[in-house]
């Protein structure tokens, strides 16, 4: 077996304040030593996800500024981002992001620092880099993301529709993608409809991006040439009549992911992981609702290794809720597992961890 990675983790009781967490979440930077990744008039980047309309997920801005404060206590600066959806919904433009980042309070004095969405600038602020990967040949990615002398990953930790669940992996994966980035890993992940579950409601056609679905004879009909594998029509039936093809090539998703997710961490910068788990929700922070949560809040984690903060924020997670699986319940078809098995054949890291609880 590899040799275990540090992962540095902080309780969170359901009765801290947010303060109370945004203390915790300093102490934590400081303790794991990613207080001295921090390089004197360099600019980090934090890559976080600011939550899609009506969702309460996402980590609060609050929470940032723990983060912040210790950079610039360092003398560097940070500038908070999140990219642009393949779906339709408040993220899907640079524009209609920013605004909504700021309605949920991402503004550049709550955050202490700067908040941007890197897409839709110009053609150089887009990079093409080659991935050893069984799926992905060139990952189109943000520049910013493999460009910055320190790149911290903040993750809300929580389930997902596709890869069971979404950390740190996630968060860097598909989420310093371009559009067309994230197409390459949804692509040839088409759902399909169950006509006996159809009731013809028209809900994923009126969401589906790509005009993908009709609804004929009062069941939905989906063309597999047009879509565009967002999984927008999979999370809005609230009838299970979309799902995903799992025995042909739609099973790669996690795969690809993770290849992504290589193509930066190899960049030169250092690059630090923070899982939030808290307000622990079956589906992503995508999703335009407030999810309730299924587990009761964990805590804070921290580790230089993305394939050992997710195992172990993933394991603690499954205690939390008692000793089962929270997302495999959630997501029966999908394997959470599979994400961290590619990080370790991609050379990411490792799923043995030791967990170093921080005392205050
Ligand atoms: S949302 Fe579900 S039930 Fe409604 S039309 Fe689409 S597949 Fe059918
Ligand atoms: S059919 Fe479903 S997965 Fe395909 S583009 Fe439309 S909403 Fe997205």
């Amino acid at each position: 077996m590899s040799h275990p990675s540090k992962v540095w983790f902080i309780p969170v009781d359901e009765a801290d304040t947010i303060t109370a967490i945004a203390d915790k979440l300093r102490l934590l930077f400081d303790r794991s030593g990613f207080s001295d990744a921090v390089s004197a008039n360099s600019v980090a980047q934090i890559k976080m996800h600011f939550g899609e309309k009506g969702n309460r997920g996402y980590v609060r801005p609050e929470l940032i500024r723990g983060i912040t404060d210790a950079i610039r206590a360092r003398g560097g600066r940070a500038v908070v981002s999140d990219t642009n959806t393949l779906y339709r919904g408040g993220r899907t433009n640079s524009r209609d992001h920013l605004q909504l980042a700021r309605r949920h309070g991402f503004t550049d004095e709550a955050v202490g620092g700067g908040v941007e969405i890197p897409d839709e600038k110009d053609a150089t602020s887009v990079a093409s880099v080659p991935v050893a990967g069984r799926f992905i040949a060139a990952a189109k990615v943000l520049r910013c993301y493999i460009e910055t002398p320190l790149l911290v990953g903040v993750a809300h930790f929580k389930g997902h529709l596709v890869t069971g669940f979404g950390g740190a992996l996630k968060n860097i994966g598909m989420g310093c993608a371009t559009r067309e980035g994230k197409l390459a890993q949804h692509a040839a992940v088409a759902p399909f409809i169950i006509g006996k579950n159809c009731i013809g409601c028209g809900a994923c056609r009126d969401v589906c991006p790509a005009d993908a679905i009709t609804v004929i004879d009062g069941k939905a009909r989906l063309d597999p040439a047009k879509c565009i594998g967002c999984a927008s029509c999979i999370a809005v039936c609230k009838n299970d009549a979309v799902e995903l093809d799992w025995r042909g090539g739609t099973g790669s998703l996690p795969d690809k992911m993770v290849e992504y997710a290589a193509a930066v961490l190899g960049s030169p910068g250092q690059k630090v992981f923070i899982n939030v788990a808290l307000r622990i929700t079956a589906e992503c922070d995508c999703l335009a609702k407030d999810d309730p949560r299924i587990v009761p809040d964990v805590g804070l984690f921290a580790a230089t290794d993305p394939a050992a903060i997710d195992q172990a924020s993933y394991d603690l997670v499954c205690t939390k809720a008692g000793g089962f699986d929270p997302f495999r319940k959630a997501h029966p078809k999908r394997d959470p597992v599979r994400q961290l098995d590619c990080a370790e054949r991609m050379g990411l890291g490792t799923r043995n961890y030791e967990l170093v609880t921080v005392g205050q």
